[in-house]
């Protein structure tokens, strides 16, 4: 049995839709299938969200817009205008309404999850029909009947002993050669719906492959593979063809967006081994990760864009001692907002963390009520993994830097871009 994982960009329209088709059949294996939602969906309902809770202008428009671009794709993959699927999708549909029609908790977190969870409820309905009307026979799951998370919103903690008990009573293979179900979410023991954090999806096929005891799982994505670089931000890059599960997990967590940080931690556990393969080019090897340790790597660059460095200090003067340190992380920690880069001085500490702006206010009011704050904005975290000299320089031209830290395989520097006419 297989794990597989299709992100936004593998179901971005029908045509997309289609060729997931095309690749499922190259398969003679079990499948387990984790879908995404459709494209940037997710953004979307975080639009919808923001302005539901804010009681902003707009929200009709915004759920108008999620529901004509669903209504697109099924149109074309589904001609026959008496299809089931138009009533599963009116159903959701209407679901998301209703909710969005209640005022708001008080908890964003809890909201959010209840509302951007449509995504990924959206997205494997539709392939689900489609592929069983290409006579694939493929059964729909609700992965919240069986992945168990606590009430951690936004960044739901699974269960393992839960979820163990229950993806092995319902992940099943009966009549069908595939399961598909939705990344990105759980649901607590009270069957509230909680999401595993943005980009969450590879970690649940992650899980279900850990608890299943899956041979492999193949993350499918628009690339070829794990690049050395985001081909977003850099011109030449080239294809790491083989990872050790370490250099993966090291990646990931500096922000190589092509792997989520949490995914390898379970797979490594159990051997299993990880492709990330084009979903144009299906025939081609993409990335292995694998239990072995390679040659070193040629320089990988991960940069983050739109970074804040905040600078926090005692009002007393006192130093940065390890109860300022434990205040300050727990405070990060309890709003779930994960810090990118931190360093400390005598009488200030220096975090570095995304421009998060559902975070970030409360964090930072938080702190203000035992620290001296003062942040500097729009500020870029570059890591290079395997750094040399020489790539040093590459990537600090027109860029000043404001703060730098080394090990003997991993620079980490954050800068500020100086613009391209300096
Ligand atoms: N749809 C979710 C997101 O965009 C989860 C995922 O794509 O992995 O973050
Ligand atoms: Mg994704």
């Amino acid at each position: 049995m297989l794990v597989f994982k299709f992100g936004g960009a593998s179901v971005k329209n029908a045509e997309a839709v289609k060729n997931i088709v095309k690749i499922l059949k190259l398969y003679k294996e079990k499948l387990v299938v984790v879908i995404s939602a459709m494209a940037k969906t997710t953004n979307a309902l975080e639009g919808l969200m923001s302005k539901y809770f804010n009681a902003e202008e707009g929200t009709a428009e915004a759920l108008k817009q999620i529901s004509d671009f669903h209504y697109e794709i099924v149109e074309e993959l589904f001609p026959q205008k008496d299809h089931k699927i138009y009533k599963e999708l009116s159903k959701l549909l209407e679901g998301l309404q209703n909710r969005i029609s209640q005022p708001p908790s008080l908890n964003y977190d809890y909201d959010y999850d209840q509302i951007v969870s449509y995504g990924e409820l959206l997205s494997t309905t539709i392939v689900a029909a489609y592929l069983q009307d290409e006579g694939i026979r493929a059964r729909w799951m609700d992965v919240r009947l069986s992945l168990k998370s606590d009430d951690t919103y936004r960044e739901g903690r699974i269960n393992w002993e839960l979820s163990t008990d229950m993806v092995q009573k319902n992940f099943v293979f009966s009549d069908d050669d595939i399961l598909i179900t939705q990344g990105f979410l759980a649901s607590t023991v009270n069957n509230q719906t909680t999401t595993l954090g943005r980009e969450g999806s590879d970690y649940t096929a992650a899980i279900l492959a850990y608890i299943l005891e899956a041979e492999k799982v193949v993350i499918w994505k628009d690339v070829p593979g794990v690049l050395n670089a985001d081909p977003k931000w850099f011109d030449e890059t080239e294809l790491l063809s083989h990872l050790s599960y370490r250099d993966a997990i090291e990646l990931a967590y500096y922000g190589a967006s092509v792997i989520h940080p949490k995914t390898i931690q379970p797979l490594k556990q159990k051997g299993i081994n990880l492709q990330v393969k084009s979903f144009l080019n299906p025939e081609k090897e993409g990335t292995l990760v694998a239990d072995k340790d390679y040659d070193k790597l040629i320089p990988s660059f991960i940069f983050k864009m739109d970074q804040v460095l905040i600078f926090i200090s005692p009002r007393d003067f006192s130093f940065i001692a390890e109860d300022n340190l434990a205040l300050i992380l727990e405070k990060f920690a309890k709003n779930g907002f994960r810090i990118n880069l931190m360093q400390n001085s005598a009488v200030s500490f220096m975090v570095c963390v995304n421009n998060d702006q559902s975070r970030l206010p409360r964090v930072v009011r938080e702190l203000e009520e035992y620290f001296q704050i003062s942040w500097e904005n729009s500020l870029e975290l570059i890591t290079i993994r395997y750094y040399d000299e020489e790539t040093i320089a590459r990537v600090l031209v027109n860029k000043e830097k404001i703060l730098e830290q080394r090990s003997k395989e991993t620079i980490q520097m954050v800068v500020k871009d100086l613009g391209p006419g300096v």
